[in-house]
């Protein structure tokens, strides 16, 4: 085995191009495959940027490097020092002829499951060797995109004024309702992984107006889905002086915007996973809560006011509306406890679901801004108000009106690349029976 000594990558894969003929180049990369036609053996070299073709004619190489053959196998890690030529036959028109290959690591045993076949085990297979699972061109593709989607979603709330910011995961009470909480032992205390950010970033709103966060929520959820995992990513958002209707917009602004980056950065990714994706057209359309219970009693679907919308209801009415979609003015009670009522209507709520089809996306909407009715609602819910003394002492203080959302990453990137099993966007998911590797 050879060590890496003072070799250097000059080039990518995808750099190895007729314009660079001649030039002396150093590439690394796992041996994808190996052909031998006589004298003549191809090795097909993988990167992070695609395949290159690496062709040695015994005749025209240094002994050393015919040597070098012997050692490698499929799935070997090399490095490669040697020519650039330009013929028609390899990928992006050219080839590397070697001057020196050096072997780096020579697997023990081959991935279970044929890392460029299109037919493929069962997934949990496959994540329980995720990193080996991770070297197939689709979730590469998959992680490219969710980069990119990273990326374009905090350029667009930085290009917007709002402030990236990182609250707390380890905290002492329920957010999003007492069931699904992780606890866990905090020195000689009980603690709880966060379910969202909600009422740090509220709190922060008083003071920095704007801000987003993108990081980890944990959820104990109580069924296992192809939806839910018990540790997810959301991108979270809150903003003073602003209602629902103003967060609708700036949600589905940076939605489009994000589409629209992943379309012009991932060309190749979205058509390696065969995916026909658009910009959505603003604004996205949008129901009230009533006016989907009415189109569900068209399909014969009949849900007493009040009660939350389960996903199979909702797939009644994905021939209608198979793309986003916001449900707004949910029953107060069925949404969580810190949301604002509507004034007239104290039954209804400021609030909003983006759906895309069946699959819930984000929810959001105007935020108590009152400590009292705040304990009220506390109460309300059975929840003990001082167990939330630290956030209501806040409000003491004065607390601006605001808004906000929370979006699932991972719910968008099943949009994104069109993925039925959210385990697929997820580098390591967690759920119920997971938690290794
Ligand atoms: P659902 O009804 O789909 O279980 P929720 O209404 O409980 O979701 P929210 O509390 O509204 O979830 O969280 C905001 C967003 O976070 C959701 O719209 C969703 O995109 C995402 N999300 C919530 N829970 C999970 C989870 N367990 N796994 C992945 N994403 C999640
Ligand atoms: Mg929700």
């Amino acid at each position: 085995m050879d060590t890496l000594g003072y070799l250097r990558r000059t080039h990518y894969s995808n750099e190895i191009v007729p314009a660079v003929d001649a030039t002396d180049v150093v590439i690394f990369g796992i041996v994808a495959s190996i052909r031998e036609h006589g004298k003549l053996t191809f090795l097909i070299l993988e990167d992070t940027k695609g395949l290159v073709q690496v062709t040695i004619h015994k005749n025209n190489v240094p002994e050393s490097v015919v040597a070098k053959l012997k050692e490698i196998q499929e799935q070997s890690f090399v490095g490669i020092r040697g020519k650039v030529k330009s013929t028609e036959k390899a990928p992006h028109g050219a080839e590397i002829v070697p001057d020196e290959i050096k072997v780096l690591s020579i697997p023990h045993c081959l991935a279970p499951f044929k890392l460029y076949k299109q037919r493929l085990p069962n997934i949990e297979k496959r994540l329980d060797l995720r990193a080996i699972d991770l070297r197939r061109p689709q979730p590469k593709a998959i992680f490219k995109i969710k980069h990119v989607a990273l990326q374009s979603i905090r350029s667009f709330f930085s290009g917007q004024g709002y402030l990236e910011v990182e609250t707390p995961k380890i905290i002492s009470t329920a957010t999003e309702g007492g069931a699904a909480l992780f606890p866990l032992l905090y020195y000689n205390k009980e603690a709880f992984l966060a379910q969202s950010p909600q009422l740090y970033k509220e709190q922060l709103v008083g003071a920095l107006e704007k801000v987003f966060e993108i990081g980890p929520i944990f959820r104990a959820e109580r069924s296992r889905t192809m939806k839910h995992l018990s540790e997810a990513t959301s991108v979270d958002l809150e903003e003073a002086y602003v209602n629902y209707e103003d967060v609708m917009k700036t949600l589905e602004r940076v939605i489009t915007f994000t589409i629209a980056e992943v379309l012009d950065k991932c060309k190749d990714e979205l058509s390696l996973l065969k995916v026909k994706l658009k910009v959505p057209q603003m604004p996205f359309k949008s129901y009230t809560y009533d006016e989907i219970l009415k189109l569900l009693s068209d399909e014969a679907i009949e849900v007493t006011w009040g009660n939350d919308l389960f996903v199979s209801e909702l797939k009644a009415l994905e021939k209608k509306l198979p793309d986003f979609y916001f449900i707004k003015d949910w029953p107060t009670s069925s949404k969580a406890f810190y949301l604002k009522a509507k004034d007239d209507k104290p039954e209804i709520c400021e609030s909003f679901d983006l759906m895309h089809g069946s699959l819930e996306i984000s929810s959001g909407g105007s935020r108590i801004d009152q400590k009292q009715a705040l304990v009220e609602k506390l109460k309300e819910r059975s929840f003990d108000p001082a167990a939330f003394e630290y956030h209501l002492k806040v409000f003491d203080y004065g607390m601006p009106p605001h808004a906000g959302f929370g979006f699932g990453l991972d719910r968008l990137m099943m949009v994104l690349c069109k993925q039925k099993n959210i385990r697929e966007v997820v580098l390591y998911p967690r759920d119920q029976r997971r938690l290794i590797p």
